[in-house]
C-alpha cells in the first residue's frame, strides 16, 4: 500500500468514525486548542521540541485530516499531510500516548484525547501499521485460550508445587490453590508471574474464602493495542469460565488495562454480567472492613510509597483501597506527590512496555515519575498494575534509583497473620 492510499484509508476510516461516533465527533470538535492540557502530559514534560508529544497535536493529526475533505480543505486551506503523516501519527498515538486521561482532567471542556487515540489506534491497525510485537503477543494469549487443553496440565504441576512450597511456608496443609472449581464464588484471574497467583492465594486462605483460580492469564494485549477482535477473544474465555465455575464475583488481579476492560466495556460488548467484577486490592479492603484478615505490620518496616495507575486510579476512582491496605499492613507509608486522581502516569501503559523499539521515548516519558519517587526516600514502590510495575522496574534500573517494586497484595500478603 503507498503512503497516498494508506492516508485516503485512514482518512475515509475517521470520517466514518466521525459520523458513527459522536464522542469522537464531540472531541474533535470542541477542542478549542487553549493548550492547558499540554503541559500535563508526561511526555511533553519529558520532552517539549516534539509537538507531537502534546495532547493537543495529537487531536490535531486526526481532526486535519478529517478536514481535509470539507471544502475549504479540498481548497488546500488546511495544507496537505506531510509525506511523513502515517509515521507521525503512529508515533503520537501509539508511541507518545498512554491513554492515561491525565490531560483530560485538565481540560476545561474534558476533551477525551483516550477516545481520539483510540480510534487513531484502530486505524493504523486496519492500514497494517500497529506495533507487530503487540499483535504478535495478542495471537499468542489467543492460540494459548485456544488450545487450553494442551497446557493446562503443565499449568495445574506449576500451581501444585506452588500450593506444596505455602503449605510448608506457613505450616498449613488446609492450603488450596484450586484451579477453575465449580461452586467457588470467587474466580480469581491472576497474570503470569507466580507471585500474582500465590499472594491473593494466601489472602483468599486467611480470609477462609471460597475461592478458585482462572485458567487464564488476565492481561488483554488485543486491548492494549486497542484491537477490538483480538481483545474479545481474549476476553470472553475468562467470562465464560466465570460463568461455568457459577462465580458471584471475578477478581481481577493487578493489572490496570484488564481491570477496565472486565469492569467498564465487557457489559457493552455483552450486555449484564452474572457476576460483579472487582479489582484483587477492593476484595481485600474488604476482608480488613470485615475484619477477616490482620496484619503483623513489623514484617513491613520499610518505608512504603504507593503509584496510582491511571486505570485504576484516576479512570476507576480506586484511591483509597490501597491506602487502606498499605496503612494496615506497613509501619511507614507515605503518598508522593501529586497522587490519586492527578498522579503522574508512569509512561509504560497503553502497551509501549512491551515494544522495545519504543524504549526511549517510554524513558522520557518516565522522568516525571522519577522525580515524585525520589521526592518520597521510599525504599519500596507499591502499584496494582503490571505495566506501572515494568515500567518502573526499568526505570529503577535505568536511572538507578535503589528501590524495590511490589504489588499492594505482595506486601500485605507478606503481613498476613494466619489464625
Ligand atoms: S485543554 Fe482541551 S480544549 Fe484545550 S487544547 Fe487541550 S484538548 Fe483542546
Ligand atoms: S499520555 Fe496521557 S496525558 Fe499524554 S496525551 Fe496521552 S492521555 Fe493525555
Amino acid at each position: 500500500m503507498t503512503e497516498k492510499t494508506e492516508i485516503a484509508e485512514l482518512q475515509e476510516f475517521f470520517i466514518s468514525q466521525k459520523k458513527a461516533n459522536r464522542y469522537f465527533r464531540y472531541y474533535l470538535e470542541n477542542c478549542v486548542r487553549c493548550g492547558s492540557c499540554i503541559e500535563n502530559c508526561h511526555f511533553y514534560q519529558g520532552d517539549y521540541t516534539n509537538d507531537l508529544n502534546a495532547p493537543v497535536f495529537k487531536n490535531e493529526q486526526v481532526r486535519r485530516l478529517i478536514k481535509q475533505q470539507s471544502l475549504l480543505g479540498k481548497l488546500g486551506l488546511y495544507g496537505r499531510p506531510s509525506s511523513d503523516y502515517v509515521d507521525s501519527l503512529s508515533y503520537a498515538v501509539f508511541e507518545s500516548c498512554t491513554n492515561c486521561r491525565r490531560c483530560v482532567i485538565f481540560c476545561p471542556f474534558s476533551i477525551d484525547i483516550s477516545i481520539i487515540n483510540t480510534i487513531a489506534r484502530a486505524g493504523l491497525i486496519k492500514i497494517d501499521k500497529a506495533p507487530e510485537m503487540l499483535l504478535m503477543l495478542a495471537d499468542m494469549q489467543i492460540q494459548r485460550r485456544e488450545f487450553i487443553d494442551d497446557y493446562i496440565e503443565m499449568f495445574t504441576e506449576q500451581v501444585n508445587d506452588l500450593e506444596n512450597e505455602i503449605r510448608k511456608e506457613i505450616g498449613d496443609t488446609s492450603f488450596r490453590m484450586p484451579i477453575a472449581e465449580k461452586g467457588a464464588k470467587i474466580l480469581y484471574v491472576p497474570l503470569s508471574g507466580a507471585i500474582t497467583m500465590t499472594s491473593p492465594a494466601k489472602i483468599f486462605h486467611a480470609a477462609k474464602e471460597s475461592w478458585t483460580m482462572s485458567k487464564f492469564d488476565v492481561v488483554n494485549f488485543g486491548f492494549l493495542v486497542g484491537d477490538t477482535v483480538r481483545a474479545k477473544k481474549i476476553l470472553k474465555p475468562i467470562l465464560d469460565e466465570a460463568e461455568e465455575v457459577g462465580a458471584e464475583k471475578l477478581v481481577i488481579g493487578e493489572c490496570g488495562h484488564a481491570f477496565k476492560l472486565a469492569a467498564k466495556i465487557a457489559e457493552r460488548w455483552y450486555g449484564k454480567l452474572p457476576f460483579e467484577v472487582e479489582l484483587v486490592v477492593e476484595t481485600v479492603a474488604n476482608y480488613i472492613k470485615e475484619d477477616r484478615i490482620r496484619f503483623d505490620k513489623s514484617k513491613n518496616s520499610e518505608r512504603i510509597t504507593h503509584h496510582d495507575p491511571c486505570q485504576h486510579a484516576r479512570n476507576s476512582g480506586i484511591f483509597e483501597e490501597p491506602r487502606m491496605i498499605l496503612r494496615e499492613a506497613a509501619v511507614d507509608f507515605v503518598e508522593m506527590t501529586p497522587n490519586r486522581d492527578k498522579n503522574w502516569c508512569c509512561g509504560g501503559g497503553g502497551g509501549l512496555i512491551a515494544v522495545p523499539d519504543f524504549n526511549k521515548t517510554r524513558r522520557i516519558g518516565g522522568e516525571k515519575k522519577i522525580e515524585q519517587i525520589k521526592a518520597t526516600r521510599a525504599k519500596i514502590l507499591t502499584t496494582t498494575c503490571e505495566n506501572c510495575k515494568s515500567q518502573i522496574e526499568d526505570l529503577n534500573e535505568y536511572y538507578n534509583l535503589g528501590i524495590r517494586i511490589e504489588g499492594v497484595v505482595d506486601v500485605a500478603a507478606r503481613a498476613l497473620i494466619y489464625k
